[in-house]
């Protein structure tokens, strides 16, 4: 009896949604969807990137419009890149975003906040407390 209970709660762990379970064990960085128009790249997922990175629009499009040397404008949801690109070089740049704006250098969660001190911008870690200067500018 009590082995079949425990089977049982293994069955049910393991039918557990896996984002669930993938948010808590290891944050995965979103893929930019993209849609080529005309000579403008378009994010269609722009927002969702921005809510699960858990920054405002204008901080991730400054940050794109350096990186990918171009201009950048939000079209409600979406955010249009002011030429061609490729999901290679959109996604790289989403990758290096995330390592040095939002994903805490001590314990690797994403949990944190950016506070301006000073002239220094800090991110604190809500997960494990830890603050570390962010050194990439925008
Ligand atoms: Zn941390």
């Amino acid at each position: 009896m009590e082995l079949k209970y425990e089977e049982l709660l293994k069955r049910a762990r393991a039918n557990l949604p896996k984002k669930v379970s993938a948010i808590q064990e290891r944050f995965e960085i979103p893929k930019a969807s993209l849609l080529i128009q005309g000579t403008k790249t378009v994010i269609s997922n722009f927002n969702q990137i921005c809510e699960i990175f858990n920054r405002p629009q204008e901080h991730l499009l400054k940050y794109l419009q350096r990186e990918l040397a171009t201009p950048a404008s939000i079209d409600g949801p979406r955010l249009v890149l002011g030429r061609k690109l490729l999901a290679d070089n959109i996604n790289s740049k989403l990758i290096q975003y995330a390592s040095d704006f939002v994903i805490c250098k001590v314990c690797k969660k994403p949990d944190t906040k950016l506070r301006k001190e000073g002239r220094i911008t800090y991110m604190h870690c809500m997960a494990c407390g830890a603050k570390n200067p962010i050194r990439a500018k925008i």
